[in-house]
């Protein structure tokens, strides 16, 4: 079902597949704005399940409970890009859901992005197929004996994937990731990383957050800074240009994020794609008038841009379990005595080393004294303050 023109309006419902993060800030924008959201595909004490009107705690393969589901909301969209794309053709013949399953296929395997990429002229890493053990020996070889090994699907936060070089037990390798097929990728020098966050709308408009400027730790997002000195004028264009042509070749209908590297020639090489808003757009809650979580809402609604443009300049820190391990109330009471400092946290009971439980967002003119107040703060949370 296909209804491009039709707007969705406040007191209407919302669908949203996953109940993870970025569910909840999306159920927060969207309640604010006078919509209710059901989620599906978690329990009601998921991190949107909590902010939201309902939750259907069932897979994504029951296509029964999908079809009810379709009864209960007038839009659907998604939180994360591993949905499978038959959960969302059942909902389409019912309810629009945005973005499409085009782009929704593609973002879920690594080598059919990058191939869907380059094929419509959009550089990335240099990259082979590979299916066996000897292939993974040659393609090591082949791309200069430097590489990342990354499993086709099911991949993110560095999880499914490892460094290799010409030393590497390729045999163990294979057999320990134990996939039909992987892609093999050159490692890229890169000078720094970054990301776009853009939207697109129903009458074919685009809008494009500023770029972030991004530092992971073991493969996870820690840090985003935006607007950053170290991104250049061109770069900006370069990442728009780039998002704006996956846009209008996937006809997406919604908020997509591009995460690039950049070389040390300036260069963008397209790392990932998501059909979503992402971790380094977070910082767009405080920074900006309309958040990444509003320009989701209003693309799949059907109604215009929000005000994307800066008002302040941000970090953004996420808050991993080993962050929390020893939070005090002393801690926080520190935290909140910033004015500039906003916690946003996401109703995670669980602590567990590397999740994703919360972020902290400073903002300030100078992102310099930003970033050193946010890890100070970070830190002081980490080490448990009395
Ligand atoms: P990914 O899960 O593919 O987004 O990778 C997570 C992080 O690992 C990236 O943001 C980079 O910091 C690093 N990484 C992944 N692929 C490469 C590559 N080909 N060259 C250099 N660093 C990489």
């Amino acid at each position: 079902m296909s209804s491009r023109k039709h707007v969705v309006q406040p007191g209407s419902t919302i669908g949203m597949l996953g109940g993870g993060q970025l569910g909840r800030m999306f159920a927060v924008a969207a309640r604010q704005c006078g919509y209710g959201v059901q989620v599906f595909g978690d329990p009601p004490d998921s991190p949107a399940g909590q902010v939201s009107d309902r939750s259907w705690n069932s897979p994504f393969s029951d296509h029964d409970a999908l079809r009810e589901f379709a009864q209960h909301v007038d839009v659907v969209t998604y939180e994360q890009e591993n949905i499978p794309v038959a959960t969302v053709e059942t909902l389409l013949e019912f309810v629009p859901v945005f973005p499409g399953p085009e782009l929704l296929r593609v973002s879920q395997h690594r080598l059919l992005e990058k191939t869907s990429l380059r094929s419509i002229g959009i550089p990335t890493a240099d990259f082979l197929k590979i299916t066996s053990a000897a292939q993974l020996q040659r393609g090591i070889s082949e791309l200069g004996g430097d590489a990342i090994f990354k499993t086709a699907t099911l991949g993110y936060d560095g999880k499914g994937q490892q460094r290799v070089g010409q030393q590497s037990d390729c045999e163990a390798i294979w057999k320990s990731f134990d996939v039909p097929e992987a892609i093999l990728e050159k490692v890229v020098p890169f000078a720094h990383e970054l990301s776009i966050v853009a939207s697109r709308f129903t009458d074919g408009t685009c809008s494009f957050f500023a770029p972030a400027l991004n530092y992971h730790e073991n493969h996870i997002l820690d840090v985003s800074i935006s607007p950053s000195p170290q991104i250049s004028d061109r770069q900006t264009e370069d990442a728009q240009h780039i998002a704006r042509a996956i846009l209008e070749h996937f006809d997406v209908i919604g908020v997509l994020c591009v995460e690039f590297f950049a070389t040390v020639d300036g260069q963008l090489l397209v790392n990932e794609i998501a059909p979503r808003p992402h971790n380094s757009g977070h910082l767009t809650i405080n920074a900006c008038r309309s958040s990444q979580f509003e320009q989701q809402l209003r693309a799949v609604c059907g109604l215009a841009s929000g005000d994307i443009s800066t008002q302040t300049p941000a970090v953004m820190l996420n808050l991993l379990g080993e962050h929390l391990q020893h939070q005090s109330a002393a801690a926080w009471e520190k935290i909140f005595a910033h004015p500039n400092v906003h916690v946003h946290l996401y109703g995670k009971s669980e602590i567990r080393p590397g999740r994703k439980l919360g972020h902290l967002t400073i903002v300030g003119h100078d992102v310099v004294a930003a970033e050193r107040l946010g890890r100070q703060v970070r830190s002081d949370l980490s080490v448990g303050t009395k």
